[in-house]
């Protein structure tokens, strides 16, 4: 298969999961992940009319976006890996969308480089809900008020959550978690669901899927 049938077989199966979930055609967004690869290999997805992309670095997405974006201009970049406060200007410059807010250092700077730059990416708070040590998010009980914290001290607005959960365990209570902390949190996004369990993610109330391997290929 090339990368048109890669793409168009994620699409079917995420058409196919939104049906047997009895919601509409086309409430699940794509992101199609492709860190790791050039520009040289994300050109036919986006010819092939993808338009939102996630990347887990900042620096990496710097080599390789600003030239994509300003040939076109209506791609959303989804930032999906952690996210250091020092990196936090230039993550609030370049993406669309940073889904990895996790604790109130980065929240507050992104807060200032938003009001500098006057730029307003939407946010995204990343839950830890395995309690990973090795892993970013916040923990599951904290979220709520670390979202209130966000718009009631801070000014931002939250428009979602976002989860990973552990590689080695069904991950569909954590993605039942994640929606039920969803409600708690009044946010309405929900970003879940990678190539191995996009379609259970979407079974659970997925908003937007972040697909890599099942697009591009083995990284
Ligand atoms: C790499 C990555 C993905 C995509 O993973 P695949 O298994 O290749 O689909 C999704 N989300 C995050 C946060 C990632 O880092």
């Amino acid at each position: 298969m090339d990368l048109q049938e890669r793409l168009n077989e994620v699409r079917s199966r995420i058409a196919a999961a939104e049906r047997q979930a009895g919601r509409p055609a086309g409430s699940v967004q794509l992101v199609a992940v492709s860190k790791t690869f050039e520009a040289d290999a994300i050109g036919p997805a986006i010819a092939a009319g993808q338009r939102l992309f996630g990347e887990n670095r900042v620096q990496e997405s710097q080599g390789k976006w600003p030239d994509l974006k300003s040939e076109h201009p209506d791609v959303e970049l989804h930032l999906i890996g952690p996210l250091q406060s020092n990196k936090a200007a230039d993550a609030v410059a370049l993406f669309d969308v940073i889904e990895t807010v996790d604790r109130e250092k980065i929240a507050r700077a992104l807060a200032e480089e938003m009001k500098r730059q006057g730029r307003t990416p939407r946010l995204y708070v990343q839950v830890n809900t395995g309690l990973e040590p090795q892993k970013a998010g916040i923990a599951p009980e904290d979220a709520p008020g670390f979202v209130a914290l966000c718009r009631d001290e801070l000014g931002l607005s939250i428009d979602g959550l976002m989860c990973i959960p552990p590689a080695e365990e069904n991950p569909g209570p954590h993605f039942a978690l994640l929606a039920k902390l969803a409600l708690k949190c009044s946010v309405e996004k929900l970003s879940m669901g990678m190539s191995g369990d996009y379609e259970t993610a979407i079974a659970f109330g997925a908003t937007s899927v972040r697909v890599g391997s099942a697009i591009f290929g083995a990284r």
